[in-house]
């Protein structure tokens, strides 16, 4: 058995990049794995792959946050892992002189918002089982200015950053762990599809990895399960930054 024997994680963007690699490495170790995504056609297939329950959500709807731990509870019994890691990254208006307010409220609701309701209705169930393990995906642009950054995105993971922190300080009593995953740039289509409308971006940011290379989503899954796990018993309310060494150079 592994470390996630009899445990339930709850997974959303996880049926692709960071988050498929994540449930891959919990499922490994046991885990029952509950894949969240907007992705109907990849969702399944990879619950399926996984063994675990696909549920379509749009991580923006309050509602459907509800149902998604909600069937994760009725599921398996518990809800002990949240890793809400659904994001998008902006491809358009690099300055802020060109972005809009309607594209700036989308990546908010999106990137922002969705952590506030996956930790509400996970958070729900864990202060009843006083136990469980939260991790949001920050960026490594919540802790320093990366001039390629869409300043939309930096501004919402600012939040999960600042968000993952308060919840960790006010849930602690409850047995509650929630920590920020902050990446450095990941080798995942939402990297790929930001590239392939910019080339000049990726060399750009490719400079500035002090090791000259991007992560693989494993590499950011093995964090993910290390904070999910009880192995981070006394990990809290941290910036857990798996970034290379890109926000420190
Ligand atoms: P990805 O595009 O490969 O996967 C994101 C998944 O989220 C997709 O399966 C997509 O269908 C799903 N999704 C998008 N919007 C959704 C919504 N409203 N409701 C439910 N599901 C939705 O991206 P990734 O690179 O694996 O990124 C995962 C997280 O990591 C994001 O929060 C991203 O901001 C963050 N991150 C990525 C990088 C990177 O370089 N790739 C770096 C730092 C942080």
């Amino acid at each position: 058995p592994g470390r996630f024997a009899g445990k339930t994680c709850v997974i959303t963007g996880g049926a692709s990049g960071i988050g498929l690699a994540t449930g891959r490495r919990l499922a490994a170790e046991g885990a029952n794995v509950v894949v969240g995504d907007l992705d109907e056609v990849r969702g399944p297939e990879v619950a399926q792959e996984l063994g675990g329950l696909f549920v379509r959500v749009n991580v923006a709807d309050e509602a459907e946050v509800k149902n998604l731990f909600q069937r994760a509870k009725d599921a398996y019994g518990s809800v002990d892992v949240a890793f809400n890691n659904a994001g998008i990254n902006p491809t358009d208006d690099a300055s802020i002189l060109d972005t809009g307010l309607e594209a700036w409220q989308r990546v908010q609701t999106v990137n922002l918002t969705s952590v506030y309701l996956c930790s509400k209705y996970a958070l729900e169930h864990m202060v009843e089982q006083r136990s469980g393990s939260i991790i949001n995906t920050a960026s490594f642009v919540a802790l320093m200015g990366a001039a390629t950054s869409q300043i939309s995105y930096s501004a919402s993971k600012g939040g999960v950053l600042s968000m993952s922190r308060e919840l960790g300080v006010q849930f602690a009593k409850d047995g509650i762990r929630v920590n920020a995953l902050c990446p450095g740039p990941v080798n995942t289509p939402l990297l790929q599809e930001l590239f392939a409308s910019d080339p000049v971006q990726a060399q750009r940011r490719l400079v500035h990895v002090p090791g000259g290379r991007f992560a693989e989503p494993e590499e950011i899954a093995a964090a993910a399960a290390f904070l999910a796990s009880d192995d981070a018993s006394f990990v809290n309310a941290t910036a857990f930054t798996v970034d290379g060494g890109i926000s420190a150079a």
